[in-house]
């Protein structure tokens, strides 16, 4: 079943709520607009599923942010308006164009794959030893922590990453076909902001693949890894 999930930290300003911006796809690659779907019988921008039919032990959900407007032939919500009704729900309003250049909206459907999990991060900060807190720079973490040695699998030093650089509108869930989950949001991304899609293997814990996307505040663009 699908319903409608809206985060209490979106509330702005009113002038910045008039703002129109442009919308992003974040999957395997970068698209402009985001598809719209029928949500409950009206057009809406859909996330996460409902399809409970894995073995992964954990429950999927979907949520959804309804829309309002013209689209383009494609279906496709290009520009939006953020509003939130008089019941506190949020909406996008279809535009023509972006009239904002400090940030856009961006719908991030990260998949799944057989076995594992996505966690959807800001940008890489360091590493830090799981075991005495140590940390250190980038480009990658030390197989052994030089403070305290510890190198195993549950103690030695990862990555560790910032909070996601943005409003989160909506946050939904998908599950693997075997063992995992992970996270599909919708969000409103500020200039400057580096935001990372990760994804783990669940029985090894090894990372599998990232990707990381900057926002110049009118654009999401992919880029170059430095760590993996
Ligand atoms: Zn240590």
């Amino acid at each position: 079943m699908f319903f409608v999930q809206t985060n209490a930290n979106t509330q702005k300003g009113d002038s910045a709520m008039s703002d129109t911006y442009r919308v992003f796809t974040v999957s395997n690659e970068v698209m402009e607009g985001a598809e719209v779907d029928i949500f409950e019988g009206f057009p809406a921008i859909v996330i996460g599923e409902d399809d409970d039919t894995s073995f992964s032990g954990y429950a999927p959900f979907s949520s959804a942010v309804p829309v309002e407007g013209i689209l383009d032939e494609q279906s496709r919500l290009l520009f939006a308006e953020i509003k939130k009704t008089r019941k506190g729900e949020m909406k996008f309003l279809a535009r023509h164009r972006a009239t904002a250049g400090d940030g856009v909206i961006v719908v991030i459907r990260a998949t799944m794959g057989y076995e594992g999990f996505n966690w959807i991060t800001g940008g890489c900060t360091g590493w830090q030893c799981r075991k005495c807190s140590t940390t250190g720079e980038i480009p990658c973490p030390p197989k052994t922590c030089p403070n305290c040695g510890a190198r195993n699998f549950w103690s030695s030093p990862v990555l560790s990453f910032a909070d996601f650089p943005g409003e989160i509108l909506a946050r939904g869930q998908i599950v693997s076909t075997l063992v995992g989950a992970g996270e599909q949001i919708i969000a409103l991304v500020q200039k400057g902001g580096v935001f990372r899609i990760g994804y783990i293997h669940s029985t090894s814990g090894e990372s599998r693949y990232c990707g990381y996307y900057v926002c110049d505040g009118t654009r999401i663009t992919a880029v170059p890894s430095h760590t993996k």
